[in-house]
């Protein structure tokens, strides 16, 4: 049964560090990609943490950003559309009939 040691963790966080994947760290400390992960994740080592995040939330906020207002194909109801290729209100995209209308 594995177990983490000071020694071992030291070695993996350096291997993800330098962005190694978490299956081939695991592969070389002896255990399983999950607990590479799971140990990174709560000692908060996520590769994407620091330097990527002002980034990450940007373009979060541009992919949801309000592209528009236009009329729903299907129920013809004036709706916010998020993307130019939004041609139905959310209402009408839930409805079992959407794909085989389209
Ligand atoms: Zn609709």
């Amino acid at each position: 049964m594995f177990s983490w040691t000071e020694d071992t963790f030291v070695r993996a966080k350096q291997l993800y560090k330098q962005g190694v994947k978490a299956s081939l760290i695991a592969e070389k400390i002896g255990t399983t990609r999950n607990a590479v992960l799971g140990k990174m994740y709560r000692n908060k080592l996520s590769t994407k943490s620091t330097s990527t995040r002002r980034h990450t939330r940007h373009s979060y906020a541009t992919h949801f950003k309000k592209y528009g207002e236009s009329k729903c194909l299907l129920c013809n109801k004036t709706y916010t559309t998020y993307s130019k290729f939004d041609r139905f209100c959310s209402p009408c995209k839930s409805r079992d009939f959407y794909r085989s209308t389209i």
